[in-house]
C-alpha cells in the first residue's frame, strides 16, 4: 500500500520529486517550532499548479492527509505533520510571473522567496513592503499563509494589506481564482485565505502589491538605562501623531545577546533597552520628525540618542536587530520565541508581569519587539537537556499569551497559531467563536484533510471552557 502510494505520486511529480526514505523524511520532521516533531509520510515537490492538483486529487482520493510547506521557518510548528501526514513542498514554485510596474503589482509563484521580490524591483525605484525579520529565507506563498508582519509593518501593514489575488489548490484538488480584480464584489475570500495556515486549500500563485521606495529614509537610535522609559518613549511618539515606519525594542537581555552574535553594534553593558525608530516620507517632513522624536526621548530620560550619520551606520543598526533571534544562540542553549499582542499603552504594565514570569520559572526571558504595534517576542531562554526545563519553557510562554489576552491582546501577532498555541485560542476565543471559525474553514476543507490539527484546540479543551465560563 505504502509503495503503492509512493509510485503514484512519482507518476505525477517523477520520481526525483518524491521522497519517502526515513533519512531524507527527518529533516522535515519539524520546521523553526522546536518543541514538537513528526515525520511526514513522504515529501513531494510539484513544479506546476497541474501538479498540485494532481497530487492532492490523488491524496485526497485515499483519505490521505496532506501539509503545503514553504521554507519551514514557521514559528509556530504550522508545517510540522504530527499524524504522518504527506508535506507538499513548494520551493519547486519559485518563478516571477509577471511585473506590471504601471499598475503596481507583481504575480509570483508560491515558493518565491521574500527578498528576493524586493531585490527584482528595485532598480526601478519599487519593493514589497512585508518584510519579516526571515525575509532572506522564508517564502511568500508562506507568507501569505501565516499572514507575516515585519518591522515595517507598523506604517504599512501586514501581508494581508498587499495581497491581491490569489490562486488555490482546494483540498479536492480544485484550482479556484480568488481577487485579483480591483474591488471585487462580495465576501473578502482573499482577507479569509491569509492567514489560514494552510488549512483551507494550497495557494499556488499570488498577486501582490509593490510600493514606490520612500523619498528619504531616516533612522534613530536611542538608548535607554530603563525599559520603563523606552516603553513610555514608544507611546509618545504616537501620541505625538508621528507613524514611524518602524519602532523596535530590545531588553538589556536582548541586548546582551545581539552584541555577541555577528553584528555587534557596540552597545554599553548594563543598558536597559534600545529603541530603534525608523521615518520615511517626502525629504520636507522628515527633520522634523526627527527633532520630535529626539525631544520625546530626552524628556524620557534617554541616555543617548541619534540619527544615523549614513547607510552604513543604519544598516548596522538593522542588521544587528535583524539577527536577534538567531543571536539568542549566545546565551542558550534553546529558546522559545512568543508573540503576543497587547495595547501599547500597556507596555510597562506588561514588561513587569513578564519579569515576574521569568522569577517563577527561574528561566530567563528576553524581551525584542516590534513595540509601535505592541507585537512582543519574549525569547525565553532554556536547556532543553535539563529535564523539565522544556516543560517549564512552555508553559511560561503560555502563561506570556494568558497576559497578553488579559490586558485585551492577542496570542499572537505574525507567527500563527499552528500547533504551538492551539489551547491558547481559548484564552480569546469562546466556544461558539471557535466553532463559527471551524465552520468556514469546513467550507474550504470539509475533510479536514489539508493540515489537519492545526490551530484549533481539542474539542475536550472548549468543553472544560466552556465549563469554566458557565
Ligand atoms: C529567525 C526568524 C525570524 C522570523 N521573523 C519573522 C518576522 O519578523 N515576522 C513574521 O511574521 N514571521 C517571522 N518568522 C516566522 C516565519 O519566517 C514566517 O511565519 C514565514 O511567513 C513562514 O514562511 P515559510 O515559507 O518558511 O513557511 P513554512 O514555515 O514552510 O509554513 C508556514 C505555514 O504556512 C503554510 N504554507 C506554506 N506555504 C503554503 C502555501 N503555498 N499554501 C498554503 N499554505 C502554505 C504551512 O502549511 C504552514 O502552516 C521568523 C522566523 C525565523 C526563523
Amino acid at each position: 500500500m505504502e509503495d503503492e502510494l509512493i509510485t503514484q505520486l512519482a507518476a505525477i511529480v517523477g520520481p526525483e520529486a518524491v521522497l519517502s526514505k526515513y533519512e531524507d523524511l527527518v529533516t522535515y520532521e519539524c520546521d523553526g517550532y522546536v518543541i514538537q516533531r513528526g515525520v511526514p509520510r513522504a515529501v513531494v515537490f510539484p513544479s506546476t499548479t497541474e501538479e498540485v492538483s494532481a497530487v492532492v486529487k490523488c491524496l485526497s482520493a485515499q483519505n490521505v492527509p496532506f501539509i503545503p510547506r514553504g521554507a519551514g521557518t514557521g514559528l509556530s510548528g504550522g508545517a510540522i505533520p504530527l499524524g504522518g501526514e504527506v508535506i507538499i513542498s513548494l520551493v519547486r514554485m519559485r518563478k516571477l510571473l509577471e511585473v506590471d510596474f504601471e499598475n503596481r503589482r507583481a504575480v509570483v509563484q508560491p515558493g518565491f522567496v521574500n527578498l528576493k521580490l524586493s531585490n527584482a524591483v528595485a532598480h526601478r525605484g519599487y519593493y514589497y513592503a512585508p518584510d519579516p525579520s526571515s525575509q532572506r529565507t522564508c517564502t511568500i506563498g508562506g507568507n501569505v499563509a501565516e499572514n507575516a508582519g515585519g518591522a515595517h509593518c507598523l506604517k504599512y501593514g501586514v501581508t494581508t494589506n498587499h495581497v491581491l489575488g490569489l490562486e488555490l489548490v482546494l483540498p479536492d484538488g480544485e484550482v479556484v481564482d480568488i481577487g485579483g480584480v480591483p474591488d471585487v464584489p462580495g465576501y473578502d475570500l482573499v482577507g479569509i485565505l491569509t492567514g489560514s495556515e494552510g488549512t483551507m486549500g494550497i495557494v499556488t500563485k499570488m498577486t501582490v502589491r509593490l510600493l514606490k521606495k520612500p523619498e528619504q529614509v531616516q533612522t534613530v537610535l536611542a538608548q535607554f538605562d530603563r525599559v520603563e522609559d523606552a516603553s513610555r518613549a514608544v507611546s509618545d511618539i504616537i501620541a505625538a501623531g508621528i507613524i514611524p515606519a518602524a519602532l523596535e525594542m530590545m531588553d538589556e537581555i536582548a541586548i546582551e545577546g545581539v552584541e555577541a552574535g555577528n553584528y555587534p553594534v557596540g552597545y554599553p553593558k548594563g543598558l536597559g533597552a534600545v529603541l530603534l525608530i525608523e521615518v520615511d516620507g517626502i525629504a520636507a517632513g522628515i527633520e522634523d520628525q526627527i527633532r520630535q522624536i529626539i525631544d520625546v526621548c530626552k524628556r524620557r530620560n534617554v541616555r543617548e540618542v541619534k540619527a544615523a550619520s549614513d547607510e552604513a551606520e543604519r544598516t548596522r543598526w538593522w542588521n544587528n536587530r535583524k539577527q536577534a533571534f538567531g543571536a539568542m544562540g549566545t546565551l542558550s542553549p534553546d529558546y522559545l520565541v512568543q508573540d503576543g499582542v497587547i495595547p501599547r499603552s500597556r507596555l510597562p504594565e506588561v514588561l513587569e508581569r513578564i519579569t515576574a514570569i521569568s522569577r517563577k520559572y527561574g528561566l530567563r526571558i528576553a524581551n525584542v519587539f516590534h513595540a509601535g504595534d505592541g507585537n512582543l517576542h519574549p525569547l525565553i531562554l532554556f536547556d532543553s537537556r535539563v529535564p523539565g526545563e522544556t516543560e517549564k519553557a512552555v508553559q511560561a510562554g503560555s502563561d506570556v499569551l494568558q497576559v497578553c489576552a488579559d490586558v485585551g491582546g492577542s496570542i499572537t501577532g505574525e507567527h500563527g497559531v499552528g500547533i504551538e498555541k492551539r489551547e491558547e485560542m481559548t484564552y480569546i476565543f469562546s466556544r461558539e467563536e471557535i466553532d463559527l471559525q471551524l465552520k468556514v474553514r469546513d467550507v474550504f476543507n470539509p475533510h479536514n484533510l489539508c493540515n489537519p490539527d492545526k490551530i484549533f484546540p481539542s474539542p475536550s479543551r472548549c468543553v472544560e471552557v466552556r465549563r469554566a465560563s458557565g
